[in-house]
């Protein structure tokens, strides 16, 4: 058995100057967490020695795993060396736009910033500024940080802040739907098209449970954004140069949005967040519109240089062959193995993103359904069990998920999200022998 003395330890140190031990909520896993000593490629080494493949990659970031490549290792400390920051515009700030600009269809131009939070809030903002309007619709069950405006809970119109410390008008301008719910998205704007100033999705959820959208979902957001005039926000901060590689989960499902949020990847393991789109909708930022918009560590150039690298390394080295087919792999191999054990358990993810979600009914024949991971198609003889929403997650099986089977996986030396929320991920230093050794662990715990 895995020894946690040293981790049991600074937890208690943890508990008595960091609130609830941690610094993301999160991280805060029972009865507490293995702090982390390092990283090696794609497995952590925590405080006690023992040694996970780590699927969480830093919930979602580490597209490299943990051991950087010598030449996004060497950029960083390159431009750590040099000063950290300036309060100046670099020349790697540029760079990395170009290269998201020539990359990712819908955008033309950026503002970066310095978490995905940051770049929801500014996202929004700009929306209501450039229309003039208020109203914004999210998913129920969307992610978009720790922001005041996205943080609601309820239906349609009737929606209340989901913590406190959010006054309740601040949600009486968010209107919410059902992620995949056609029929609702045109009821919110049947009732509130002229006051909507942007629609803000995540192209898949990513944040409760991974839901792929059905069969032409996001046409549907498309045309009716414009028609009633308002904007499309695909938050892309994690699904951006992770589904659909260099050109994201935008260019994956053929939609261009008005407005595309990053984070995440695009820092290279650094703090970052980026806000894209069409150059006449970002200019709208100050100093070039009238949007406020700054940040004393905006377009850090550590950050800059890490993200830049990162994405060049991709760029030249099928980074993306490699983690989507890793990710197929075991998918796959998950799906055989709930064929045996849990028939009614569904495997959703793309590319280099995967969760089992404990669904509670399944169908009686696995004929045909969808393979590698819950794609949404009608034809699959699951399409009736999959969760289609972010609420469909939550009557999973969440307690046994977090209790049983997670504690399971992490003593077979797997780390996994620690509910069955948070997607997991792929990387680059990931091996065949890694995705076996998972499917073993999952043989076992299920
Ligand atoms: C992680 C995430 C955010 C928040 O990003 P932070 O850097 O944690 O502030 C926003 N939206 C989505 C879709 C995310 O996955």
């Amino acid at each position: 058995r895995m020894n946690h003395e040293q981790s049991r330890a600074l937890y208690d140190r943890a508990l008595s100057v960091l609130s609830g031990g941690v610094n993301s909520s999160v991280r805060a896993t029972r009865p507490y967490p293995f702090f982390v000593e390092k990283g090696d490629g794609g497995h952590v080494i925590d405080a006690d020695g023992n040694r996970y493949i780590d699927f969480v990659m830093g919930y979602g970031p580490l597209l490299l795993g943990h051991s950087l490549p010598e030449q996004v290792q060497s950029a960083i400390q390159q431009h750590a060396a040099e000063g950290p920051m300036y309060g100046a515009p670099t020349e790697v700030e540029v760079e990395l736009a170009e290269f998201v600009t020539r990359h990712v269809p819908s955008v033309e131009m950026l503002r970066f910033v310095n978490s995905g939070t940051e770049a929801t809030v500014s996202a929004v903002r700009l929306a209501r500024g450039y229309t003039g309007r208020d109203k914004i619709v999210v998913m129920q069950s969307g992610y978009h940080g720790a922001q005041e405006s996205t943080l609601v809970e309820g239906e349609g119109d009737h929606t209340a802040p989901s913590s406190p410390g959010i006054p309740e008008s601040f949600a009486e301008h968010t209107l919410t739907v059902p992620f995949n719910d056609k029929e609702a998205a045109h009821e919110v704007f049947e009732e509130h098209g002229d006051d909507i100033a942007a629609v803000l999705t995540e192209p898949i959820l990513g944040n409760y449970g991974i839901v792929h959208p059905v069969e032409g979902y996001h046409d549907t957001l498309r045309q009716l954004c414009d028609d009633h005039g308002s904007l499309l926000i695909f938050d892309e901060v994690i699904t951006g140069f992770r589904v659909g590689g260099l050109q994201c989960a935008q260019g994956a499902f053929d939609i261009d949005p008005d407005i595309t949020t990053f984070g995440k990847i695009v820092g290279g393991g650094f703090p970052v967040g980026a806000i894209g789109g069409k150059s006449e909708i970002i200019e709208q930022f100050t100093p070039a519109g009238d949007v406020f918009q700054s940040g004393t560590f905006s377009g850090h150039p550590v950050t800059m240089a890490a993200g830049l690298e990162t994405l060049r390394y991709a760029a030249e080295h099928d980074v993306y062959g490699h983690v989507n087919d890793l990710g197929e792999r075991l998918r796959a191999g998950l799906q055989d193995i709930l064929e045996d054990q849990a028939p009614e358990y569904t495997v959703v993810g793309r590319d280099s993103m995967f969760k089992v979600i404990f669904t509670r009914d399944g169908p009686d024949s696995l004929e045909g359904q969808c393979e590698a991971g819950c794609q949404q198609q009608e034809s699959c003889p699951r399409f009736e069990y999959c969760p289609k929403t972010g609420h469909d997650v939550t009557q999973a099986e969440t307690e046994r998920w977090e209790r049983l089977f997670w504690p399971a996986m992490k003593d077979q030396g797997v780390f996994l999200t620690a509910n069955q929320f948070e997607s997991q991920f792929i990387c680059d230093a990931h091996t065949g022998e890694d995705i076996e050794n998972a499917l073993e662990a999952y043989k076992e715990a299920i």
